[in-house]
């Protein structure tokens, strides 16, 4: 049960935001987070773009995030990695997990996982697990349906075509797995709970891979060795231990920063107008005020 990298590997984070919209001060929090890490310790700091999602990532937001990061007055080592650029490596580790036999297709569409975990509500026994349809931290899990589908009937909608996502069958990669654990600088060492999040989806027929698969993947193709983000990918991490454990992956230590709030005590988020730092920039702030507004003054 290892858990983290052993005390003496140099330390190497990342920044990995995803450009579905300008950096903000929670953004720039974390990215210093990493970067202070890294830089105390005479480690590298990395910045890896996460665009998986071709709806919501756009080219402007890339090049925005580079340009803010330079004018906070972070650096980054290496080339930027590009997640859309790298498919083969998503697949490839795909691949590995449907020869375990942990991966199973669903068919379900969005309104009838909601119709069944409702259905589930008022008849217990439809949901021989304890998880399916529970309330997760994300809201209910996935009820488990096409983990129960007869493999003919799943072969043979395969072949027709169906549109279809691929599955973590979660009990049945803990039992080739065994118990696991990882350890959090600010919360010690931890039980991985991979069934937190349910069944999760690995990938989708328009995205051939999902942020689970490739963040794990890229932390370990990029010899991360501490993942700092924040505390609101706590229970994502969990799942990861567990992909970690089944593709034979480096486990990097961890560090899930608090995340900066609002007056009304509120995480800021882009989508409530938390002020892009280009914003900050415009009203004539200066770097080193701004590094202080996040919580790094100089
Ligand atoms: N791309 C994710 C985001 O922007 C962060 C992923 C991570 O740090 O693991 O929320």
């Amino acid at each position: 049960m290892t858990a983290s990298a052993a005390p003496s590997a140099p330390v190497v984070t990342r920044f990995a935001p995803s450009p579905t919209g300008y950096l903000h001060l929670g953004h720039a929090h974390s990215a210093l987070a990493g970067w202070r890490a890294a830089r105390s310790a005479g480690g590298r700091f990395l910045l890896r773009i996460e665009d998986i999602d071709p709806q919501r990532c756009r080219p402007e937001f890339d090049a925005a995030i580079r340009e803010d990061l330079a004018w906070l007055g972070l650096d980054w080592d290496g080339p930027v990695r590009r997640q859309s650029e790298h498919p083969d490596d998503y697949r490839a580790a795909l691949a590995r997990l449907r020869a375990l036999g942990v991966l199973y297709p669903c068919f379900c569409s969005r309104k009838e996982i909601q119709e069944e975990i409702a259905r589930a509500g008022h008849a217990p026994h439809l949901t021989p697990t304890a998880a399916g349809g529970a309330p997760g931290p994300e809201g209910p899990l996935y009820p488990g349906t096409c983990r129960r589908l007869d493999p003919g009937e799943a072969q043979a909608r395969l072949a027709e075509g169906r549109p279809h996502a691929w599955r973590l069958d979660i009990a049945r990669a803990l039992e080739l797995t065994g118990p696991l654990c990882w350890h959090d600088r600010e919360r010690g060492m931890q039980t991985a709970v991979p069934g937190i999040l349910g069944d999760v989806v690995l990938a989708r027929r328009d995205t051939p891979t999902s942020y689970h698969l490739s963040v794990t993947v890229d932390d370990h193709l990029q010899g991360v060795t501490l993942v700092t983000r924040g505390v609101d990918l706590f229970e994502a991490t969990h799942v990861h231990r567990l992909l970690q454990a089944l593709l034979g992956l480096a486990v990097p230590e961890y560090h899930h920063h608090g995340l900066l709030t609002n007056a009304a005590g509120e995480r800021l988020s882009k989508r409530d107008g938390a002020k892009a730092l280009r914003a900050l920039r415009a009203e004539g702030w200066t770097p080193a005020a701004v590094r202080t507004l996040a919580g790094f003054p100089d």
